[in-house]
């Protein structure tokens, strides 16, 4: 290590899922977030693009690994199996590459890392790592016995005991709950362990702006704005550096495109008649999925169904039910593709995979895929614009090892179109707003305050691939070359150390290059 790094001091992320200037910028101008509006003025901030497409998972590992998602191997939520006809729910072990804190692992420093999705089941760290993922359950500290201190102290709850969707009036209370519950156990792990690099994701602000209003959206980030000042002053002193971010931004959603009823009217997906049959008697008998969802909120019986029936069947119970004919669900239906004669595979986030199955050759799929990539670029609406902002194939946007793995076709919806895959639904264009007011945007949040960082200045240009290399930076830890973002020298001082010395790059340890290549041995199934 060429730079020594024990001066180097400390840097403390706050992730905040889903945080986007266009929803924070105006209540900052309304005076209501003092604590943010002092880190606007002392620091610098400014827009941070995502990846594409913006979605929680990977996103939060292209931030962790400063790597596109093509080096990373994972693309979203799930991957598809065409062996079994199914979809897997990726975790934290479908990833490969670096995270920031294995890298500083490696350089002696300790890291703590708190509630960050993807980052479940929780990996060994020179630190500790309380995980966050879809699948969830017994077992998401590192070291093991974290989760026994969190729960005797805190009474740590992985997840709000109520969401909107399902008991409007409970999750209020429930998410905030959660939020302070998230700051309290920040400041015990700071202040117990004393970690040289901590991070910190409060997740809920994802939740909060798909599906409240306002105001509501307003009080939530009261409550964040206070416990972030503090954090701030219990632990950002002279040799602390703190950035708040997001994985993506949110915008407020004008119209939804009908993905699902799209690709069957095109011949492009097919579902199994008899789920369509079921889906469309429930909903003659009117029994919708969110009345139904509504009703078990208001009588109190989620908790018990909680206690007593696995998520599995729970999820599986709500699937089947039709959702209202207004309000497509992403999720909906999926499990009724016809595998056998389906030509396209959606998958929710938004993108598509097609069925090599029915096709003869690789130069047919390219064919295939040339003409549906054209016809999607087109989709319209007289009124409001495109569906998709842009149509990408993996290869245009992506590089890397695993881009074998991507899907064949990547649809970044245009800003404020929500995508839906409900093929039982009637129309294509639907514009209720109702029960889902905002959706995911490229542009989240990027700021920085601290030692030696610029004041009141307004960064322009930063991706969620720049912060990996920067946090590095800081510490005088040189970064490995395939790092596909950059060092953002512009957030300090003119004159400081850290503008003016050379960013130090090394390439891939020969120990990193030897576990990447058993790695890969082992997806394939040689080792
Ligand atoms: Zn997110």
């Amino acid at each position: 290590m060429a730079v020594s790094t024990t001066n180097a001091g400390r840097v403390i992320v706050i992730g905040l899922d889903g945080a986007s200037w266009n929803i924070i910028e105006p209540l900052v101008r309304q005076g209501k977030l003092p604590v943010i509006e002092k880190i606007m003025k002392d620091g610098c901030y400014g827009d941070m693009e995502s990846c594409i497409l913006p979605v929680t998972f990977p996103a939060w590992k292209c931030y962790s690994t400063g790597k596109n998602p093509g080096k990373l191997g994972v693309y979203g939520f799930h991957a598809v199996d065409f062996a079994g006809n199914r979809l897997i729910l990726n975790n934290s072990t479908c990833f490969k590459g670096d995270e920031i804190w294995d890298i500083m692992g490696r350089n002696n420093l300790t890291c703590g890392v708190l509630d960050m999705p993807t980052t479940h089941p929780p990996k060994a760290i020179n630190g500790f790592m309380v995980s966050r993922g879809a699948t969830r359950s017994a077992g998401y500290t590192y070291p093991a016995e974290l989760q026994k201190e969190l729960r005797e102290i805190f009474h740590y709850k992985i997840e709000p005991d109520y969401l909107p969707r399902i008991a409007w009036d409970a999750s209020i209370p429930s998410i905030r709950q959660i939020i302070e519950q998230r700051f309290e156990v920040a400041d015990y792990l700071l202040r117990k362990y004393d970690p040289a690099f901590f991070h910190l994701t409060i997740f809920e602000t994802d939740t909060i702006h798909h599906f409240y209003p306002e105001e509501i959206v307003a009080g939530f980030w009261d409550v964040i704005d206070r416990n972030i000042g503090s954090l701030l002053d219990k632990f950002l002193d002279a040799k602390t550096y703190v950035i708040l971010m997001s994985d993506h931004g949110q915008v407020e959603t004008n119209r939804a495109f009908n993905m699902g009823k799209w690709l069957m009217d095109n011949n492009l997906l097919v579902m199994k008649k008899r789920r369509l049959l079921l889906e469309s008697l429930l909903y003659k008998f009117g029994l919708r999925r969110n009345i139904i969802l509504h009703v078990m909120g208001k009588t109190r019986i989620i908790p018990l169904l909680r206690f007593y029936i696995p998520k599995s069947i729970r999820r599986k119970f709500i699937a089947s039910l039709p959702v209202e004919k207004d309000k497509p669900d992403q999720y909906a239906s999926i499990d009724s593709i016809d595998w056998e004669r389906s030509k396209t595979i959606p998958i929710p986030g938004f993108y598509l995979y097609i069925n090599r199955k029915l096709f003869g050759s690789e130069k047919e799929v390219e064919e295939f895929r040339s003409s549906i990539k054209v016809m999607m670029e087109d989709i319209k609406e007289p009124r409001t614009g495109k569906a998709f902002a842009r149509v990408f194939r993996a290869d245009e946007i992506y590089s890397g090892n695993y881009l074998g793995s991507a899907p064949d076709l990547l649809l970044l919806p245009d800003d404020g179109c929500r995508i839906t895959v409900s093929p039982g639904g009637e129309d294509f264009w639907n514009y209720s707003t109702e029960g889902w007011p905002r959706t995911h945007r490229m542009h989240g949040i990027f700021a920085a305050c601290g030692a030696g960082i610029k004041g009141d200045f307004r960064i322009e240009g930063t991706t969620i691939y720049d912060l990996a290399p920067t946090i590095l930076h800081i510490y005088g830890i040189p970064i490995p070359r395939d790092i596909d973002g950059r060092v953002l020298k512009e957030i300090f001082e003119d004159s400081s150390t850290l503008a003016t010395r050379e960013v130090e790059y090394q390439d891939a340890d020969e120990r990193t290059r030897i576990i990447g290549t058993i790695k890969q041995l082992k997806d394939r199934g040689q080792a």
